[in-house]
């Protein structure tokens, strides 16, 4: 996969700067945001020659706006991809991808756990469409050796998994998936680029909800693939142009270009509160489990260090009591808020099995590791002791 000339930059300069020469142009410090559906043909011969591919140049917004581009252009140069193409939502991200790769009687191979719209997507929707989906623990990459064959098109899985902090070997996956000519996909959505890079580790694809942290202040709703140049330029012209439709406006483009400028600041402190959180919650009588790639206790910490810079900021638990001790635990909370999604300054706090897990029957629930009480808590950028004054409050209502 090869890198822009910005390789030699730090990770925070090239989340500010690449792709932008605020000298250019007006001179404006900000790229300009191009509200503009449709794009203008000098002649009819330049109009013939730019949807032919013969002519460089903009047509139509589903395609192309110069505002995603210079998104495209940043995300794919932080997550080391030669090209990246961003989209309406994550949802938009995965089936645009796998809309274009994949074809009736090919068989995808995904972990046991994913986020629940994945998991819809894939069992409800794939399915119908006469592609096999297999899941498997793929933890165990030994797993993917017995389960893989010729029909395997495609791997897909998060790491960590939404929502119980399961690890994947990215590598380990990768080079038995090479040997067998499937694709890997990763989603990314939880380490971002910064804490975590899947191509350089062998994956053919990163995915990512830019909701999240990408964007990181739950105004928008965005998506991103990066991967293969000629690969994404079919996902662009059929995937997404033909497929979903998924486009991504050019505010929320500019609203995310805005969101990636603080990316490493946040997620330092995201990280900080989330190691905070797990060492106060691990420790706590009322606790049974918490999952944290940062704890002593957390059975894949030597993965956790080999191929994630930091922890991340996402902590999931489960209280002693079950669903009920969940549940009276989450309405307690005073501070930190009840809602799904993560990523955000604010910390959020949600019940996989009723909310972002629940398109997952019980028996799917606990075939795919996903226990009924876990709580999923994604750590803020507050002040870490106002956050464990929350959380102790809670659960002294337990
Ligand atoms: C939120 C999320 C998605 C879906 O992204 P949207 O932007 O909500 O469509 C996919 N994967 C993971 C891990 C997520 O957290």
């Amino acid at each position: 996969m090869s890198r822009s000339t910005d390789d030699r930059r730090g990770f925070s300069t090239r989340a500010i700067h690449h792709g932008y020469d605020a000298y250019a142009g007006d001179g404006a410090l900000n790229p300009p945001v191009y509200m503009s559906s449709t794009y203008t043909f000098p002649t009819v011969a330049d109009g013939s020659a730019r949807f032919a591919g013969e002519q460089v140049g903009y047509v139509y917004s589903r395609v192309g706006n110069p505002t995603t581009a210079l998104l495209e252009q940043r995300i794919a140069e932080l997550e080391g991809g030669e090209a990246a193409l961003v989209t309406g939502s994550g949802m938009g991200a995965t089936t645009s991808l796998l809309w274009t790769l994949l074809k009736p009687g090919d068989e995808v191979i995904a972990d046991k756990t994913l986020y629940g719209c994945t998991y819809a997507y894939f069992n409800h929707g794939l399915a119908r469409f006469g592609v096999k989906i297999t899941h498997i623990d793929l933890t165990e990459p030994d797993n993917l050796a017995r389960a893989i064959s010729e029909k395997t098109r495609l791997i897909f899985f998060e790491t960590p998994a939404n929502p119980n902090m399961r690890l994947v070997d990215i590598a380990a996956v990768a080079t038995i998936a090479r040997s067998h000519d499937a694709k890997v996909v990763v989603d990314n959505t939880y380490c971002t680029p910064y804490l975590q890079r899947p191509l350089e580790l062998g994956a053919d694809y990163v995915v990512h909800s830019a909701t999240k942290y990408l964007g990181g202040h739950g105004d928008l709703i965005a998506g991103a693939i990066v991967g293969p140049k000629e690969s994404l330029d079919e996902v662009r012209f059929y995937g997404l142009k033909d497929m979903t439709g998924a486009v991504l406006s050019s505010q929320d483009a500019f609203l995310v270009l805005r969101g990636l400028k603080t990316l490493a600041l946040r997620m330092d402190r995201h990280c900080q509160n989330a190691q905070g959180i797990a060492e106060f919650i691990a420790d706590h009588p009322k606790v049974e489990v918490c999952h944290f790639p940062g704890l002593a206790s957390f059975p894949q910490r030597e993965l956790a260090e080999r191929q994630m810079s930091a922890p991340g900021g996402m902590v999931a638990f489960e209280l002693k009591g079950g669903l009920e001790a969940g549940c009276r635990f989450m309405n307690a909370l005073q501070l930190i808020t009840r809602a799904v999604s993560l990523g955000d300054a604010e910390s959020l706090a949600q019940h996989p099995a009723s909310m972002t897990h629940s398109v997952y029957t019980p028996e799917e629930r606990a075939a795919h590791l996903i226990n009924e009480g876990l709580v999923r808590l994604s750590a803020g950028l507050e002040d870490l002791d106002d956050l464990l004054g929350d959380i102790d409050q809670a659960l002294a209502n337990v």
